[in-house]
Order: C-alpha cells, then structure tokens, then sequence
C-alpha cells in the first residue's frame, strides 16, 4: 500500500462535569462524548525519509506543534526498523480551537492510519497509550461514538450509541484556548454538584435519551464569559423547535438536536448570523 485516505470525525460533548481538581493541577473530569458526521479527511503516503505535513488551512501548524505530526513521531519512535517517512495532507473541515476535538481526532488517525500504511499490528491498548502523551481527548479519538470519559478524559467506558440524531452545530469565529476557560472557570466558581449516574443509567439502559437529565456543561459560565456570542447563539436556538442545545467542550462551537433532518438542515440553511460556521450533521456510531 502506497497511500491511504482517512477521516477524523469531530465529537460533541454531551455533558461535560468538573469533579474537582487533581493532584498534578489537572481537573477530574466526568463526560459523555459523541461522535459527529463532521470531519477532517486526511491522506497519508509513503516517502522515503522523514515527515511532511501539509493542510488545506492557512492557520494551522504544519510542523512539531501539529499534533498530527506529533502521532507520525511517535509512530516511527516506536518502529524505527522502518527506515521510512510519510507525507500528511490534512483538509480541515472542524473548525481550529471550537471545542470538538479537531486537533486530537487528527492525531488518531494518523497514529491508527500509520499503522494500516506499513500494515503492521497494534492493539487498542497500545494505542491508547501512545496517544495519551499527545493529549486527554487523542485515546477517545480513536474509535469515537458514545462514550464516558473519565479522569482527565483519557478513561474510557463505551456505551451503546445514542442512535442517529439530528444535529446543527454553530461555531463563532472565535477562537478559544481550552485552558483559558479552565483557568477562569477555576477563578470564577466552586464545584458544583451534578447527578452523572442518572445520565449513565439512562445511556447504559439503551433506552431513548432522556435530556431533562443532568446533561450540562460546567465550563458554560466560563466560555461565554470569553465568548459573549455564545449567548447570541443559543438565542437563536430556542427559536428553533431544537430538543436539546449545549455548548461542546470549552466552546465556543453550540450544537442543537432535533427529532428531524429536514428541521436541522432548515434551521442550518436560515441560520442569520453570517460570519458563523453552521452545519447539519448527524451523530455517528463508533469507527
Ligand atoms: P478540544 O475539544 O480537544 O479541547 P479544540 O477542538 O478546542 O480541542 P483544536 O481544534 O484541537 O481545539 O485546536 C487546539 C489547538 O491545537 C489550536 O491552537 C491549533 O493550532 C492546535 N493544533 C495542532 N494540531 C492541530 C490539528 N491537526 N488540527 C487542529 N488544531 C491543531
């Protein structure tokens, strides 16, 4: 095999809990995570030596701080009796720094993708933990659908898929640092109780979803406080018949669910802010 094209889907956050904070200055984290119909294509081919990244997006790192790049390290570290490089074109359809994963999702492809490329065996756990060094949300990555993640996200419980939902999913343009909305939400509030088992017996159940449940996002105070659209956003959305809106991640990407297609690709297709990403997607089963 020559070259191979894959896709990195993004991920929503269903709900998203802060326990507290760990030892190593890291939050515990409690979160329902889902796959979404949006993502990145990447293609990998072989090359003689060394790693070459290019991308469809002007802002995006192409070197070291890719952490695609990062993963193809890692990659040939670990099997150096290769003696061979790759070539990395990454066309970037999730919006940079929105809250849903584009960079980690990109890792995990690649790191997965490699090792179809030079067709040699790796198991979940193996790269679990080589992509744990890249970042908590990189291990989820690689076979995404709907699962609890816990400790700093890098725990994985896969749970049966929500199904097919209707989504359209909003990101200003604005980008926002994950750590900056950790760092005031840390200056902003104590921790909040919140009723996580109730989510986890609904989801475990297979029943349908129940979103009168606790599913929130504690980092909402601090991401619309960076990012006042965000506010403006889910305005819009309560105008719009949507069963279900929360902010994903650290935002500031909002997403709606509705019980139709044709509901989610009108509400997309009229939405009146101009200068936002829109798009109707759908939820996506694990990969
Ligand atoms: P998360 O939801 O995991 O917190 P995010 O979606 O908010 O992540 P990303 O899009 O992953 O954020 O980008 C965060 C930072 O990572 C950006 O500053 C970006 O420059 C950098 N980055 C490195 N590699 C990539 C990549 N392949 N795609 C997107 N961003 C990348």
């Amino acid at each position: 095999m020559r070259e191979l094209y894959l896709k990195a889907p993004a991920k929503i956050n269903l709900a998203l809990h802060i326990k507290g904070l760990r030892e190593d200055g890291f939050h515990e984290l409690q979160m329902i995570m889902q796959s979404i119909s949006l993502a990145d294509r990447i293609k990998l081919k072989k090359k003689s030596g060394g790693i070459v990244l290019k991308t469809s997006h002007t802002e995006l790192p192409t070197g070291e701080e890719n952490l695609a790049y990062q993963a193809a390290e890692i990659f040939f570290e670990q099997n150096p009796e290769l003696n061979q490089g790759v070539e990395i074109y990454i066309e970037k359809n999730i919006p940079i720094a929105a809250g849903m994963a584009g960079g980690s999702t990109d890792a995990a492809a690649v790191m997965k993708g490699l090792y179809q490329l030079f067709e040699l065996e790796a198991d979940f756990m193996k790269l679990h933990q080589d992509l744990k060094a890249i970042g908590s949300d990189v291990p989820y990555c690689l076979k995404g659908g709907t699962v609890y993640a816990s400790g700093k996200g890098e725990i994985l419980e896969p749970l049966p898929f929500i199904g097919e939902k209707y989504l359209v999913v909003v990101t200003p343009a604005f980008k926002i640092s994950t750590p900056a909305v950790y760092k005031l939400y840390d200056e902003l509030q104590g921790y909040q109780k919140f009723n996580f088992d109730l989510i986890l017996d609904n989801l475990r159940s297979e029943e349908e979803i129940d979103w009168s449940l606790d599913y929130k996002n504690d980092l909402k105070r601090a991401s619309e406080n960076i990012c006042p659209e965000i506010v403006e956003i889910k305005d819009i959305f309560k105008n719009s018949e949507a069963e279900f809106t929360r902010i994903s991640g650290s935002g500031p990407t909002v997403f709606s669910v509705y019980d139709s297609r044709e509901k989610a690709e009108k509400v997309a297709a009229g939405w009146p802010r101009k200068n936002d990403f829109v798009t109707a997607v759908k939820t996506i089963d694990s990969y």
